[in-house]
């Protein structure tokens, strides 16, 4: 496989404080699909819990689900937003710690519950990179043009 990249102009940036009590995950995509970003960059920090953590199991070719009870800071999340099944589709990692400090961290799934969210979407402008079932690692990749 080929090195792919593509390149885009920043557009806007937006900050987003999410209500407490909402999914994650469910309410990143609902509001990028809402407000019409279909390519950009996300961050984020705050509180979340309980969370749920995918690692993928290449030999597998499935998430292997983490749960984590209680309440942890978010150290950090970090994502993208592309276009997978027709829709704006946010692809993040997340990084939370414990009261010791101690961190987890993974793909972010749902079932992640936000206690404080401060997030920063950068807009990105250009044709939005779409996901395509890629066989060899089971994911959905992009399909960037070279
Ligand atoms: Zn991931």
């Amino acid at each position: 496989m080929e090195h792919r990249i593509e390149r885009f102009v920043k557009g806007d940036s937006q900050l987003i404080r999410l209500k407490p009590e909402s999914d994650l995950l469910e309410t990143l995509n609902n509001l990028v699909e809402r407000v019409g970003i279909e390519v950009g960059v996300i961050s984020g920090i705050g509180s979340v819990g309980p969370v749920n953590i995918g690692y993928y199991d290449f030999n597998k070719k499935e998430y292997r689900k983490n749960h984590f009870k209680g309440i942890y800071e978010l150290v950090s999340l970090m994502g993208n937003i592309s276009v997978k099944d027709n829709k704006p589709f946010c692809h993040c990692h997340i990084v939370i710690g414990d009261k010791d400090g101690k961190v987890y961290g993974g793909h972010l799934l749902p079932g992640t519950i936000v206690k404080v969210g401060e997030f920063h979407i950068d807009v990105l402008k250009g044709t939005p990179p779409e996901r395509i079932f890629d066989v060899t690692t089971g994911l959905h990749l992009w399909n960037l043009k070279l």
